[in-house]
């Protein structure tokens, strides 16, 4: 009597299991189902530009031949991982509104630290530090996610490219995200080559003449 018993728990128990193995493996088809038929979120990239929204916080873009070099966006920084280095004092010139003086030996961003905070880029006295529109940053090792700006500006770059954006079948839109970038550095490229060398510091300007002074009304009575 106790091993009929026995059996027919243990076949209700097998039944059990059948019903719970097909029930989750339904489960599991009608989300892959209910998916077949949702609208694609996944992007073909790099084939596929990827959409950047305007206020979008990328790789840095940085205009070296506006920096003079104050540290302050450094300063900022909650993970310290902007590193500048000068040979001397640069000024902003007044009426170029490009930084002259010492030379810009080293600015450059450790992007294996950076957080995309942007709170580098408020401080910043002359407007010259801002959030990019480039997400990507490809490399084969930890020392590459450093970028050295200073570098950048000799090849007239104002901000990291990716290593496939370099290669000839990259695909047309990166081809043409390029030649905006070279159209937005412009005319400045030789300011930027000229950021790294020491150059004269702009004069100060003229102090304003004093003002003549007021006649004693004593003196004609
Ligand atoms: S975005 Fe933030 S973490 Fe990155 S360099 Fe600027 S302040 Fe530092
Ligand atoms: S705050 Fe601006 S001007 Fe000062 S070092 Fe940073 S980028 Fe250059």
């Amino acid at each position: 009597m106790a091993a009929t018993g026995a059996l027919s728990a243990s076949v209700g128990g097998y039944f059990r299991e059948v019903y719970r193995t097909v029930r989750t493996i339904l489960i599991g088809l009608k989300i892959t189902l209910r998916y077949n038929f949702a609208k694609t979120v996944t992007v073909q990239y790099p084939d596929v530009p990827p959409v950047c929204h305007a206020r979008f916080r990328g790789f840095h873009w940085f205009q070296i031949e506006k920096c003079i070099g104050c540290d302050m966006c450094a300063k900022a920084c909650p993970v310290d991982c902007i590193y500048i280095e000068k040979t001397g004092a640069r000024k902003i010139d007044k009426e170029s509104g490009i930084a002259r003086g010492g030379a810009m030996t080293r600015f450059a961003i450790d992007y294996s630290k950076c957080m995309f905070c942007s709170l580098c880029i408020e401080p910043c006295p002359t407007d010259c530090i801002h959030m990019g529109d480039s997400h990507d940053l490809s490399g084969y090792d930890r020392r590459s996610m450093v970028v050295e700006f200073t570098d950048l500006a000799r090849q007239g770059l104002q901000t990291p490219q990716p290593l496939w954006m370099t290669h000839p079948r990259a695909p047309s839109w990166a081809h043409e995200k390029r030649r905006q970038w070279d159209e937005r550095v412009g005319s400045v490229r030789e300011e930027m080559i000229k950021a790294l060398s020491d150059s004269t510091p702009p004069k100060p300007p003229p102090k304003p003449a004093a003002a003549p002074a007021a006649p004693d009304p004593a003196a004609g009575s």
